[in-house]
């Protein structure tokens, strides 16, 4: 497996690789850039077929962290680290340990938090090892987990897309979402106060049934969802959603939902502009997460002071929404060419000093 070659390398500052035989460890940490701090983000663990698709993955999640940190006005750099095994079977204190011995082997340069496949259980053993670990600490509403602020700048961002879109709020506003684990959830919750329709598919029956249970939503087969006659596709599963096959069955006119990396491929965002398919880019819209876990690692817990600046997301997106109007240039460009502006110029100020 080459490194330096491989297709989403972009210029890593640092990847590093463990393997720890005792606790069947086998993970890659990646660091993306740190022009503006110290790198930040999830720590995913998910059983790759093979190490190549693990390596992929963490090389464009940390990517993907330096730009949304750079939009999230956070003073924080891109990071993400993956384990590869199958968390209900392949998880264990030993394995955590290890995990936490092998972030503090990096002296700070990368800070880790829960994702996909860990818990906020799971940082409290990894933070046993290593102080660089966040994601755990309650604050004044929610637990340590970062889902609910996620939920909370997601559906943020929805109302700001149907604003711009429809000129209106969420009242009667019907939303097909791909995904009700712990995002999706409270997305739930929030949209259906607001008097939104909330539609859904999901693999996990469990999952459906509880968000069928406790707001009424409608379920959807998972291959209804893409053709759902719907104002709203909130993508909320896994990345990947919008790609050359689910792309000509959309028929809602937004989409915006919390899942990372929803692009199989950047084209994919010039085809909705084309379509006439208002896109709010993901790491924009969901980067509660980063904000929560950035204010838990410098120990503030004011949920008010968090709540605020992740309602910075609107104001963000609106400000891609007009502009890509203006310049006909797809949402997900101009927020690449946003992020890119402030570390261009975080780097300036930083060779001037
Ligand atoms: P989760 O695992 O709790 O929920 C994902 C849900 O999607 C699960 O219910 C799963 O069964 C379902 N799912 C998987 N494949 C599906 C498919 N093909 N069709 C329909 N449903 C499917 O994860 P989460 O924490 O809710 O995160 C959801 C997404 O948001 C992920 O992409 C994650 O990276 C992203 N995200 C999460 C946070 C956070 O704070 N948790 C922050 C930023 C981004």
């Amino acid at each position: 497996m080459s490194v330096f070659d491989h297709a989403d390398f972009d210029n890593h500052q640092m990847v590093a690789f463990k393997s720890d035989p005792k606790s069947g460890l086998k993970a890659i940490i990646a660091v993306h850039n740190d022009i503006l701090g110290p790198a930040m983000g999830g720590c995913r663990m998910f059983p790759y077929s093979t190490s190549d698709a693990a390596l992929s993955d963490v090389l464009r999640l940390s990517r993907g962290m330096t730009y949304k940190s750079a939009l999230a006005s956070l003073p924080v750099g891109g990071g993400k680290s993956v384990i590869i095994g199958d968390p209900r079977r392949d998880k264990s204190r030993d394995l955590l340990l290890a995990m936490g011995d092998f972030i503090e082997s990096l002296s700070g340069q990368y800070t880790t938090a829960e994702d996909s496949g860990t818990s906020v259980d799971d940082m409290a053993v990894i933070a046993e090892r290593t102080q660089y670990a966040a994601g755990m600490i309650e604050h004044e509403k929610h637990g340590g987990d970062p889902s609910p602020i996620t939920a909370y700048g997601v559906y943020q961002g929805i109302c700001a897309a149907v604003e711009y879109k429809y000129g209106s709020d969420l009242k009667g506003m019907k939303i097909a979402m791909q995904g009700v684990g712990n995002v999706g959830y409270h997305m739930v919750e929030m949209l259906t106060k607001a008097g939104a329709k909330v539609f859904a598919s999901d693999v996990s029956t469990k999952n459906i049934e509880r968000v069928v249970h406790d707001f009424g939503v409608t379920e959807l087969r998972l291959d209804e969802l893409f053709s759902a006659n719907v104002d709203v596709l909130a993508p909320c599963a896994l990345g990947g959603a919008i790609n050359s096959e689910s792309i000509d069955s959309i028929k809602a006119k937004i989409v915006a939902g919390a899942a990372n990396n929803q692009l199989k491929t950047p084209e994919m965002g010039d085809v909705m502009l084309e379509r006439g398919i208002l896109y709010a880019p993901d790491y924009v819209i969901n980067s509660g997460g980063i904000i929560d876990v950035y204010y838990q690692s410098q120990d503030i817990r004011d949920t008010d002071k968090i709540e605020a600046h992740v309602l910075g997301i609107k104001k963000t997106l609106l400000e891609i929404f007009k502009r890509s109007e203006t310049e006909a240039k797809s949402t997900s460009h101009i927020a690449d060419a946003l992020a890119e502006d402030i570390l261009r110029d975080s780097l300036q100020k930083k060779k001037a000093a």
